[in-house]
Parts: structure tokens; sequence; C-alpha cells
């Protein structure tokens, strides 16, 4: 019995920290969001661990200041924006124009309607849909939604200004977007690439599991002329880094193909998955993704 209430407080807090298309009740104790310079026109509002939910402000957002205004990427969990404005309005004095969301989690859309009606939030068209069924976004909060978004490829602005955002497939979700800051060779990977550990394939969002190792080729392939990756939910990466959680992730799906059609159960192909060979590696994850592998390949 006593195992089972510890599972569903682990599940509870792993929903929490991945998903939450529900924020939590509003935690006590003050709300402090880090900040870190990447470049002279480049922030991020850090991420904390998920495992803390008075202290979990959501994913890492970029800060970005052009001519024309401020762009985010990302907006964090509901009930934190004042302190991302806060931060913001330490490095600039230029308002919010424009908010691009990676994906549709709530702990990275959450203040969208913190930063108004009039800001352009942009999304792949499969992550809009996405969150029309959240219930942030519906009745009064429709007017949050995105009002610009794209298939496979969409430019915002230009010169030192430019954005660019991809699409490459289901991964974490089915519509998960790539950003490049091209003059500052920085891409933002949102939660495709959101930690050193299996990844969180939310198929009830269109996420896959199967198919995100070859989508993160395509990324790999697609995206060059980059020295920074800001990862959905640690600190700051390498490219070399992204190379080696595409190998991760192609390892643990190839491992968990085999094992299945071997006849063997989710807890025995877990337990044989050996994360050692990927230093800083944890496998805290390992479960759910293997889980979901084997969810997917059944149906
Ligand atoms: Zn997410």
């Amino acid at each position: 019995m006593k195992r089972l209430i510890l599972l569903g407080v682990l599940i509870g807090v792993g929903a929490l920290s991945m998903s939450a298309a529900q924020p939590p009740a509003a935690p006590a104790g003050p709300r402090v969001i880090d900040i870190q310079k990447l470049k002279d026109t480049l922030y991020v509002l850090t991420t904390s661990t998920p495992v803390n939910p008075a202290t979990f402000s959501g994913g890492n957002v970029a800060v970005f200041i052009t001519d024309g205004g401020v762009t985010l990427v990302d907006t964090k969990l509901n009930g934190w924006g004042q302190a991302m404005l806060d931060k913001i309005k330490g490095v600039t004095d230029k308002p919010v124009t424009t908010i691009i969301n990676t994906h549709t989690h709530g702990d990275h859309t959450g203040n969208n309607g913190f930063f108004g009606a009039n800001v352009e939030v942009v999304t792949h068209e499969n992550t809009k849909t996405n969150m029309e069924k959240m219930d942030a976004f519906k009745g009064d909060g429709a007017r949050f939604l995105p009002k610009k978004t794209y298939k496979d490829k969409l430019t915002v602005g230009s010169g030192k200004d430019r954005i660019d955002l991809y699409y490459f497939g289901p991964a974490h979700t089915n519509g998960d977007t790539f950003i490049v800051f091209p003059a500052l060779r920085v891409l933002h990977t949102g939660d495709v690439f959101a930690w050193k550990d299996a990844p969180f394939c939310d198929r009830n969002n269109g996420g896959s599991c199967v198919e995100l190792p070859r989508t993160l080729q395509k990324v790999i392939a697609g995206i060059k002329d980059v020295d920074t990756i800001i990862p959905g939910h640690t600190t700051m990466q390498t490219p070399k880094d992204l190379q080696d959680f595409q190998r991760f992730t192609a390892d643990l799906l190839s491992h968990a193909t085999n094992e299945m059609k071997a006849g063997k159960s989710v807890d025995e192909t877990t337990a044989s998955f050996k994360v050692d060979k990927y230093p800083g590696y944890k496998n805290e994850r390992v479960k759910a993704a293997v889980q979901a592998v084997y969810d997917e390949l059944k149906k």
C-alpha cells in the first residue's frame, strides 16, 4: 500500500513537471527567477527543478531584444508572469511584443495571458490545436491563443533581429518548434531536448518516442551554424550535447523495440538499458519512455 502511495506521488510530480496542463495551486513563498545573459540582446529566464513545486517556474524562456520590442520564447507556469516581467525590465525598457511557444504544455504557455491579448503569439499549427483543448485557452482565454501559425518553416523579422522557426515532425508533442536566432548562433529546442535523461513523449498531444530520434536527426541535419543550445529544462548545452542526446534516444528506441520483440516486460527492458556510456545522464525517465514505445508499437 505504501508503495502504491509513493508511486502515485512520483507520477503526480512527473505529470506536473512535464505536462502541467493545469497549473498547480499557487505555491507559497517568493517567486524568484534567475536571468542568464547569453548575448547583448539575448537572455534566458532559467528553469528550476520540477521536483520542488514551490520553486518550479516552468521551462527556460528566451528573452530576445529586437528593435521593435521583446520576443519571448515560452512563458513558464501560470502565476510567474510578474516575476518574469521584473527580470525582463532589468535588462530592457522595451515592451514584450511577440511570444513564440515551443509547444502546448502549461509550463511553457502559462503566462501568455499575463502579457496581454495585443502580443502576437506564434506557434506551430498543431500546437495551436493542442492549446485550444486546454482550459486556460477556452472562453475568455481564447484571446491568448496563437494568431500566427506555420506548417514547416517560418521566418520572423530580418537582419540581426531575424528568428527562424522550424518544424521537423512528432517528438515531445506533434507541434514542437525549434527556434533559431541566426545572428547569435543560438537554438532553443523546447522540450524535445529537455534534460539529460530519457525524453518525455506526450502521446495525448501527438508526441512519439518512436519518431523522436528521427525528428532529432532532421534537426541536426537541418540546423547548422549554431554554437549554443537553450534546452527545455536544464542548463545551456552545445550542438555536441544535442548529438549525444539524439544517439541516446535512438539507442533507447532500438533497445525497447528489440526487447519487446523478445517478449521482455517494460520493467525488464528498463533495467537492462545502460545509461553509463552517456556521461551525466540519469535514468529517472527511462521507464516512462520504454512504456511509451511499447504502447506505440502495440497499436
Ligand atoms: Zn513539455
